[in-house]
């Protein structure tokens, strides 16, 4: 049993604290935000994470699990320091890095004994060998300790099976002592087979980013021929379907849609362009994902005037506002490059998401939010579906055609048949197979 410390109670800390306290550590989970911290000393979580409550309760209930806003107490008492802070986009597309280097800076001043100060979050390379100097100018002088990357996989949504069933560990650091005391943190993973990845910082740093934007140029490059199948009668599903019937190529991530969001492609890709910048190479493909990403957002708005040229005054109805099903999190998600497009084309607008309009009223405070998928449907001109949560892909169709004003159906995510669209009543737009039945 280790006694750990991850600092940062997020999507990606409070999971962390939380399956390694499941796998037998004992972890505390520190945080800044003291209204985090009060909500997790409660018993509850200030995140919307299936299946997360049950591992922090058991956990909690166990022994195992605590949580603080006293980082050098935490610090002090732990062997094992992860820092899971966020790296959100600094004003060029870089990351900022300022909570790492806090967290860092604490790690250093608490260093009673040997310690293990561990990258959870995803970090530019570099940013490994730049703690460690962090870390010498502030620790005592004579004190022991390494610095690991240990980039973190999992997808929001499905957060806590990812954790606990991944792929692989990823664990970057050339020191035996590290290496042997990350075994030992995942351990439980270990013996099951999970395959784990020795390798040194550097590599450790670039795997994170180079995995994140291989899938956001694999979703792109599918948003791209969904684009041309709607323009000459092909169905983007059945290309997806044989494309992924490959296996260099593999069905996953081959949904087209309406781009990508979320905390991290977004964020990850324009930080990836940076780091080629600052080292002179040469990067073309992530920076066209990016812009045309960008596009297949704006072009939501454009598939909704295809069948409705003049938005002035109508009222649209958008459902899903959170980056995809399953989360809270709405940042960087479609919905909000759509609904100030809709509001420059001078319609109003009326949204529903099961459970992200808090985080989304952040942003946009003065939204019709309304109650329930169909209060959003009634009145309005036309309704856009922007995330596939469960609830949306099982409408009772006969009623949104009633509630609507015209039965205008703009389906960013492929849920329903275009044939069956039509064959109901409705002019229906979808996503690469609008044209495939005419
Ligand atoms: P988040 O914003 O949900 O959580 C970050 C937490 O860190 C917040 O609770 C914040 O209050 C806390 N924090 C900030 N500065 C602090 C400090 N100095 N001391 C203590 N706590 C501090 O972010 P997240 O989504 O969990 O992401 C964290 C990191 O993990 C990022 O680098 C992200 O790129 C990476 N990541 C995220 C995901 C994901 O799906 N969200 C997946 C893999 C990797």
């Amino acid at each position: 049993m280790k006694k750990i410390c991850v600092v940062g109670t997020g999507y990606v800390g409070l999971v962390t604290a939380a399956g390694l306290a499941d796998f037998g550590n004992s972890v505390i989970g520190v945080d800044i935000d003291e209204s985090k911290i009060d909500i997790l000393k409660k018993g509850g979580i200030p995140i919307y994470e299936p299946g997360l409550i049950e591992v922090v309760q058991r956990n909690v209930q166990a022994g195992r699990l605590s949580f603080t806003t006293d980082i050098d107490t935490a610090i002090k008492k732990s062997k094992v320091i992860f820092s899971a802070v966020g790296t959100p986009p600094g004003e060029g597309g870089e990351a900022d890095l300022r909570a790492v280097w806090t967290v860092a800076a604490s790690f250093a001043k608490n260093l009673n004994e040997y310690k293990v100060f561990i990258n959870k979050s995803t970090v530019p390379v570099g940013t490994g060998k730049k703690t460690k100097a962090l870390i010498e100018k502030y620790c005592p002088q004579g004190s022991s300790y390494d610095v690991v990357s240990n980039p973190e996989f999992l997808r929001e949504g499905s957060a806590v099976g990812d954790f606990l069933n991944p792929d692989r560990v990823v664990v970057g650091s050339r020191s035996k002592r590290a290496q042997d005391i990350m075994k030992d943190v995942y351990h439980a993973l270990i013996i099951r087979g999970v395959p784990y990845v020795e390798t040194n910082i550097e590599s450790a740093e670039v795997i994170k980013y180079a995995s994140n934007a291989f899938l956001a140029v694999k979703i792109t490059f599918i948003n791209e021929i969904a684009n041309l199948c709607d323009i000459v009668g092909a169905d983007v599903n059945e290309v997806a379907k044989a494309m992924g019937m490959d296996g260099r190529i593999s069905p996953k991530f081959l949904h087209a849609g309406p781009g990508y969001g979320g905390s991290c492609f977004p964020k990850d890709t324009m930080a990836l362009v940076e780091i080629f910048k600052e080292h002179g190479v040469q990067t073309r493909l992530v920076e066209a994902a990016i812009e045309a990403n960008e596009l297949q957002k704006q072009g939501v708005v454009a598939k909704l005037k295809s069948v409705m040229p003049d938005l002035k005054n109508k009222t649209i109805a958008i459902l899903g506002l959170a980056f995809k099903p399953n989360t809270d999190d709405t940042r960087f998600s479609p919905s909000k490059v759509v609904i100030p497009l809709l509001h420059a084309e001078g319609a109003r607008v009326q949204v529903f998401d099961p459970v992200a309009s808090d985080d989304f009223r952040r942003d946009f405070p003065d939204l019709d939010y309304k109650k329930n998928v169909y209060d959003a449907i009634e009145g309005a001109n036309a309704l856009i579906l922007m995330t596939e949560w469960n609830e949306f892909r099982s409408l009772d169709l006969k009623r949104v055609k009633s509630l609507l004003r015209s039965p205008v159906f703009i389906d960013t995510r492929n849920i329903y048949d275009p044939r069956d669209m039509k064959e109901k009543g409705f002019t229906f737009v979808c996503t690469g197979r609008s044209k495939c039945f005419e």
